[in-house]
């Protein structure tokens, strides 16, 4: 299978149980709830989407013919050294493209993989760490994993309805919009009603990282 890659580089992971650990994050190309292109934003799934995820021609991008040539890629961006190495599979959404294959290479350039997917495809086994952020009127079909990162608010969703989902961190995060004050607002109030919900903020914008 060869992969369509929007940007990857390296940076401090920004948001969620993991933030600031050093990780290259790897950029897939496409998603399956938005074509990505503003003029189909009113009709798609997913509308509230802060990410350029359309083509290759991002900073690290491009496509690429096999799984060892994107986990070198990868490794290249990293550098030197093999201590803890991270990196962080997200999009668009990552699983339409991160099969066994690119696992496996991956792993074998020393990297843990983290991945931050809608839900809406099954994931890959051998992932070892797995953020599912759930989206208003998608069918999400795979409800376990490490970190379920609710974006907030969003009409449609239930917070008391994911509970029983198979998570170990329940995470709310402010949607970043034009309502971003009142979104922190309805973040911080869902977590202080419902211990199960920890706050977390994208400290990349804050602090001025990709
Ligand atoms: S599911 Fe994620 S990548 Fe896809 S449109 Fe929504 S926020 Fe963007």
């Amino acid at each position: 299978m060869s992969y369509a890659v929007k940007e990857a580089f390296l940076t401090l992971q920004g948001e969620g149980v993991q933030a600031g650990s050093r990780a290259v994050f790897l950029r897939f190309a496409g998603c399956n709830l938005w074509s990505g292109r503003e003029a189909d934003r009113r009709q798609a799934v997913c509308q509230f989407c802060d990410t350029d995820f359309v083509g290759t021609d991002g900073i690290g991008g491009g496509k690429f013919g096999d799984p060892a040539a994107l986990a070198l890629h990868v490794a290249a961006l990293w550098g030197e050294g093999r201590e803890r190495r991270l990196v962080v599979v997200t999009g668009g959404e990552p699983m339409l493209q991160l099969d066994s294959a690119l696992v496996d290479a991956l792993h074998e350039q020393g990297f843990r993989i983290a991945v931050e997917s809608n839900g809406t495809i099954a994931a890959t086994p051998g992932i070892d760490w797995l953020c599912i952020s759930p989206k208003a009127g998608s069918e999400v079909v795979q409800r376990s994993g490490d970190e379920l990162k609710l974006v907030w608010p969003q009409a449609g969703i239930d917070p008391a309805g994911l509970e029983a989902w198979d998570f170990g961190h329940f995470l709310v995060q402010p949607m970043d919009c034009a309502a971003s004050e009142a979104a922190l607002e309805a973040a911080i109030a869902l977590a202080m009603e419902r211990p199960r919900w920890r706050l977390t903020l994208q400290a990349h914008k804050i602090v001025g990282l990709r």
